[in-house]
Parts: C-alpha cells; sequence; structure tokens
C-alpha cells in the first residue's frame, strides 16, 4: 500500500515513520521499517504506525532504510506477514506494494530449493530471488533487474542489501514510486505526500523503470538496463 525509503546522513527511522504516517490515509493494516546499519534491524506489527513508533527503539541507528505499509492481498494482516520481507540469511530486505500473480509457483521452486519462508505473502519470494542472485555476485541493481524478469504482477518495491551500505533500489510496474532529492540525501516513496516536508524537487518513474538511490544521487534505467535521463519536477503543494 505504502511505501517510503531514505539514504543520506540522517537516522533513517524517524524519517521513515513520519513518512510513513503521511500515507495513512490510504488505509492499511499493517506497517513495518527496516534499517541498515552492520546488519538489518527490524521492527513490523499489525496495526498503526503509532503502533510501529513504539516498538522501534530510541537508538535505532542506520542511515538508509525503508518502510511500508500494508494492505494485504496474500496472507492475513499479521507481524509476520508485515513487510519488509527479508531473505534468509537476513542480508536483503524487500517492502512492495502490489501483486506478484506468479508466486505461488516461485515459491514452489524455492521451497523445493529448501528456502524455508516465514510469511504467507507474495512478497517474499522477491527477497529470496534477489538474495540468490546478490549471492552470485550480481550488483543489488542487477539482482533486483534479473528478479523482476522473473515475476509477473504489479509492484512498486523498494530494496536494501545489509552488505551494500548506503544505496537503495526501488523500481515500479503498475504501482507508483516517486523519487525525492535532497541535500547528499534520497528519498522515495510510493506518493508525494511522504515527500514533501523533505524535499520539493521529485522524479517519478515510469512502468519498468529501476532506480538507485545514493545519497549524493540518482540513476533511473528503463527494463533493458539502458540509462534514462530524468528531468526533476518542482512541487508546490504544501507539506
Ligand atoms: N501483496 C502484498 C501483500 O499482501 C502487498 C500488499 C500491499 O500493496 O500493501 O503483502
Amino acid at each position: 500500500c505504502g511505501i517510503v525509503a531514505y539514504v543520506g546522513p540522517k537516522d533513517a527511522a524517524p524519517i521513515l515513520l513520519e513518512g510513513l504516517q503521511r500515507l495513512e490515509y490510504r488505509g492499511y493494516d499493517s506497517a513495518g521499517v527496516v534499517v541498515s546499519n552492520k546488519g538489518l534491524k527490524v521492527r513490523k506489527v499489525k496495526g498503526r504506525v503509532a503502533d510501529l513508533a513504539k516498538v522501534v527503539p530510541g537508538r535505532f541507528k542506520g542511515n538508509l532504510g525503508i518502510g511500508h505499509t500494508r494492505w494485504a492481498t496474500h496472507g492475513v494482516p499479521s507481524d509476520v506477514n508485515a513487510h519488509p520481507h527479508l531473505s534468509a540469511d537476513g542480508r536483503v530486505a524487500v517492502v512492495h506494494n502490489g501483486i506478484i500473480e506468479n508466486a505461488g509457483e516461485l515459491r514452489a521452486k524455492l521451497e523445493a530449493d529448501g528456502v524455508v519462508f516465514a510469511s504467507e505473502t507474495d512478497t517474499e519470494v522477491l527477497a529470496h530471488l534477489i538474495a540468490h542472485a546478490v549471492d552470485e555476485n550480481d550488483s543489488l541493481e542487477e539482482a533486483v533487474r534479473k528478479t523482476l524478469k522473473a515475476v509477473v504482477g504489479t509492484y512498486g518495491i523498494a530494496v536494501i542489501d545489509s552488505e551494500r551500505q548506503g544505496e537503495v533500489v526501488v523500481a515500479r510496474n503498475g504501482s507508483p514510486i516517486v523519487l525525492g532529492i535532497g541535500e547528499k540525501e534520497m528519498f522515495a516513496a510510493s506518493d508525494v505526500a511522504a515527500l514533501v516536508r523533505y524535499t520539493r524537487q521529485v522524479v517519478h518513474l515510469e512502468d519498468g523503470e529501476l532506480a538507485v538511490l545514493k545519497a549524493d544521487g540518482f540513476h533511473t534505467f528503463a527494463s533493458d538496463a539502458r540509462e534514462t535521463a530524468k528531468e526533476p519536477l518542482t512541487v508546490d503543494w504544501d507539506a
């Protein structure tokens, strides 16, 4: 349902929680965040963003993170089914809006290979597939691209890898993703409402596009991996 992502010099968690609050109007059943700082730290709950904020400790340090509000389509609303979803080794974390239509088939293949799933969601297959690709030394960007080629369905996603500090990969197909450009920091969200407190400079991804965000900027790519040139827009509404 809602996505927020941050990479920059600040602590990600307060920015993610604030952004998720601004997406509450869309409705949701659960919420979660993950930040990266020598390993991933995850909190997720069935319930409100305010309930999530209560279980995020004051010292939840990490300059990179992603957050989500979920509107369940596959699997009941629960703490375990809330996003982010992690790979089995805990290295890769994914948040996802939309529906992976061939998740059943992909899951069966992964389970036949010995992967143990933690949740009932369609989303979790993405975390395991991306982790397999980064294990084979793909860049996170390439791992996400490869995974999305295997996927049928709709998605806006944000992905982090604990072994690639300083990088968030986002992609969209049928579910919006907008990038927010800050001063030595980058944001992404499913809706500009989550960004306007932090920046007015935004870039909307098109279906099939993928973006790599780092504190000092971003690159966008078409589905054939060719880099695309995007002009930032200035949003002129009140936060
Ligand atoms: N299909 C995913 C799930 O059920 C994502 C739902 C959403 O868009 O929030 O977990």
